[in-house]
């Protein structure tokens, strides 16, 4: 019955094989030796089977969670390096037809305002985004054909990038709207949208059909095959994602790599990134609700695990967590966070956060230069890179760069003249003066002599006033 290449939903997310997984997991927990034979091969970044990273996932062993934890900092720091990627999510429109039980969007909260933004209200929003320093997006809006059909996404997307404002502009949108149609995907590839994201939510079927009561998304197989009808569209890169705390953690994260095979194995490329949610208070909803909320302990394990499970997978990280465990969770794979957020449609208009409509609670509340500032002081660079999607490096181009290890060449410099762009045009002054002295000591980091001396050049423009280099 599994088969990950399969493009049947219950073929490739096979609920008997994740069954059997667990109890391979269970019975070798305390397999030192397989353990350690699991922990070498992800050194050589060999990457690691849904069944081998589950079984460090039930493993407690506190000195081989150590060496999980080391390992993971060590390939964070051989792919990524410090730098860390900065986006903002945007909402569209809280209009829902869909009744998913953790979302305060759900049709039929009836005391939620509903708001749905104009082009107008985009421009203003993206304005906004663009005055804090922000380049890349990810556009957010419920499911609903009349209210926000796809011609209404494809016109926000084209207002977005048309807008520009003094220095600003935003460079990459990436999209996370409702399953949808090849056709749709493909107008989206056309619009020239970075990533797609869908959130898989659960992936265990049974579950998923009770948190999904009602409308287009209670169907189970149409969502869960939702990337490869992206992929077939055009779209290359995709953005997977559970949403932890609705299901076991187990399931989720076995069902989480299956999904990464499956693509791997049908497209030749697995996700461009993974995102890595939990569920958090907000209108109509409340966490204690939901029995399968997960520790930080586990969540920090989970991330880690991802990490060196698919080393080339970009991993993302909101506003939904504190600074405490995004400090901790950054440090062991998390290569994108968003600073700044407002997760209410029309947000980033109004002086003060409103929470009307909001999807969920910003544990992180912090703006954007403290945000950069807190990165900076930390040692990582804060980068608002968009060279690769513009550059045409996508999907399996992407991959076979990031492979070859080149791509610090490009992600280094770009990160660089990227941060400077933000500390000349949008930074306090105090930000500005770690953000210089930093770019200064990390010049010497760049691999390639001839691309460090061209980095220079290119940062000596950005100071009268050039935008826009990378490589
Ligand atoms: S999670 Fe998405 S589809 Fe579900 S109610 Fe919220 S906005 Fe709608
Ligand atoms: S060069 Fe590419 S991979 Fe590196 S930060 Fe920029 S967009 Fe990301």
């Amino acid at each position: 019955m599994y088969n990950p290449k399969s493009l049947k939903a219950e073929e490739f997310i096979s609920h008997e094989e994740i069954l059997a997984t667990l109890a391979y997991a269970e019975e070798n927990k305390d397999n030192l030796p397989l353990i350690d034979s699991i922990i070498a091969k992800a050194r050589e970044c060999k990457g690691l089977s849904h069944r081998e990273a589950s079984v460090l996932l039930a493993c407690e062993n506190e000195e081989k969670i150590k060496e999980l934890y080391d390992l993971a900092e060590e390939l964070k720091k051989r792919f990524y390096g410090n730098r860390i990627v900065m986006f903002a999510p945007l909402y569209l429109s809280n209009y829902c037809v869909n009744g998913c039980t953790y979302c305060p969007y759900h049709a039929v909260n009836k005391h939620i305002p509903r708001k749905k933004l104009t082009q107008e209200e985009v421009r203003n929003e993206v304005i906004a985004l663009q005055d804090m320093g922000h380049k890349r997006l990810a556009i957010e809006a419920g499911e609903d054909p009349v209210n926000n059909p796809i011609e209404y996404i494809l016109e926000c997307i084209d207002t977005i990038y048309s807008i520009k404002h003094k220095n600003g502009a935003i460079r990459r949108v990436n999209v996370n709207i409702a399953a949808t149609t090849v056709e749709n995907y493909r107008k989206l590839k056309e619009a020239g949208i970075g990533t797609y994201i869908l959130f898989q939510e659960t992936y265990h079927k049974e579950s998923y059909e009770k948190l999904h009561p009602t409308g287009p998304k209670h169907n189970y197989a149409y969502h869960t095959e939702a990337m490869d009808r992206a992929m077939e569209g055009g779209i290359d890169d995709v953005g997977l994602g559970v949403l932890f705390g609705l299901d076991l953690y187990k399931y989720e994260f076995a069902g989480l790599l299956m999904h990464a095979e499956h693509l791997e194995a049908v497209h030749g490329v697995g996700p461009h990134t993974i995102s890595v949610p939990r569920l958090k208070r907000a209108d109509d909803i409340n966490p204690d609700d939901f029995d399968n909320g997960i520790s930080d302990d586990i969540f920090a394990k989970i991330c880690a695990l991802i990490r060196v499970a698919v080393p080339y997978t970009g991993m993302i990280i909101s506003t939904r967590e504190s600074q405490a465990v995004r400090e901790k969770v950054i440090r062991l794979g998390v290569s994108q966070i968003s600073g700044g957020s407002r997760t209410s449609v029309g947000g980033y208009q109004e002086e003060i956060r409103p929470t009307d409509t909001e999807q969920f609670d910003v544990s992180d509340q912090r703006t954007l230069d403290e945000v950069v500032r807190w990165l900076m002081e930390m040692g990582y660079i804060p980068s608002f890179c968009t060279a690769c999607y513009r550059e045409g490096r996508t999907g399996d181009r992407f991959m076979s760069l990031c492979k070859s290890g080149q791509i610090q060449n490009c992600c280094h410099p770009n990160a660089l003249m990227t941060l400077k762009e933000y500390l000349m045009d949008y930074a306090s002054e105090e930000t500005r003066k770690i953000g210089e002295a930093l770019i200064e000591a990390e010049l010497d980091n760049i691999p390639k002599e001839k691309v460090r001396e061209i980095c220079k050049d290119h940062l000596a423009k950005i100071e009268e006033g050039i935008r826009d280099f990378r490589f």
